[in-house]
């Protein structure tokens, strides 16, 4: 490993204090949402406000550029997720749905097993296999829809939410540092936190303080990787929504089978 690049060097200092020629107190960059606009120093006490020098605004433009342009990669890179997301939000309701549909089509043929029974004559074999399987299939969607579940959560909580943690702080009281751009995060109570400067949702966990030696580490690891081209977290994002698919097919594959040969030997 390149030891120049051994340990994590704190963020460039940006920010000189500005005091308030007015009252003295520290002055604040305000927000501004327009890539091009130029923001205003404000003061919060008399009120006062002026222009950023002209050299300091093409800087916090270059600045906010940047950013804008490390949070289109981030995006781009973490879109697979979206369709994780999709699937947790609808899962409930589909789980509801294919439960109440399984168990409706079980009901049906069991309460029919007269009918069934008749299907058993000769010549009415795929007749009966059809009924049989159609009734195994509602109950294998629902079961497979909850395996695919905890699968897809599995994935997540393994490949995913470490590649989603905040950057532990450099030293024990400091702030925890975005995973994306780098800015210091607030110290909040929450599991996540949305990093007002490039929008990444950062998670907190107690491994933070706990494993902060081996999670800097980790970060020399990662920007050593990504300074050597390599991409090690591109396929982790992918992963969730594929393990939901494999986990859930497969058990509603096996559960459609076994359901099948049960209900042959029972009806
Ligand atoms: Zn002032
Ligand atoms: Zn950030």
């Amino acid at each position: 490993m390149n030891q120049q690049f051994a340990m994590p060097a704190a963020a460039v200092p940006v920010a000189q204090p500005t005091p308030c020629l007015g009252c003295g107190a520290p002055m604040v960059v305000e927000e501004t949402t327009a890539l091009h606009s130029n923001p205003k120093l404000r003061c919060g006490y008399c009120r006062r406000e002026e222009d950023l020098p002209q050299d300091a605004a093409e800087r916090h433009r270059h600045l906010r550029l940047r950013l804008m342009q490390v949070q289109r990669a981030r995006e781009s890179l973490e879109a697979p997720l979206k369709t994780y997301q999709m699937l947790k939000s609808s899962f409930v309701m589909g789980a509801i749905f294919a439960g109440l549909y399984g168990a409706w089509q079980l009901s049906t043929l069991i309460s029919n097993i007269d009918a069934t029974e008749r299907l058993k004559a000769a010549g009415m074999q795929t007749e009966y296999a059809q009924s049989v399987i159609f009734a195994a299939l509602g109950p294998a969607i629902a079961f497979g829809m909850l395996f695919g579940w905890v699968g897809m959560s599995r994935v997540f909580k393994g490949a995913v939410a470490p590649l989603l943690r905040a950057r532990p702080p450099h030293n024990p009281g400091l702030a925890a540092r975005c995973r994306s751009c780098g800015a210091d995060l607030p110290a909040v109570k929450a599991p996540q936190v949305t990093c007002r400067f490039c929008s990444a949702i950062n998670l907190l966990d107690d491994s933070l303080t706990r494993d902060a030696s081996s999670l800097l580490e980790g970060e020399i690891a990662h920007y050593n990787a990504q300074a050597r081209g390599a991409n090690p977290d591109g396929k982790a994002y992918h992963a969730p929504t594929r393990a939901f698919y494999v986990w859930g097919g497969a058990s509603a594959a096996l559960i459609l089978v076994g359901l099948s040969a049960v209900l042959f030997m029972i009806t």
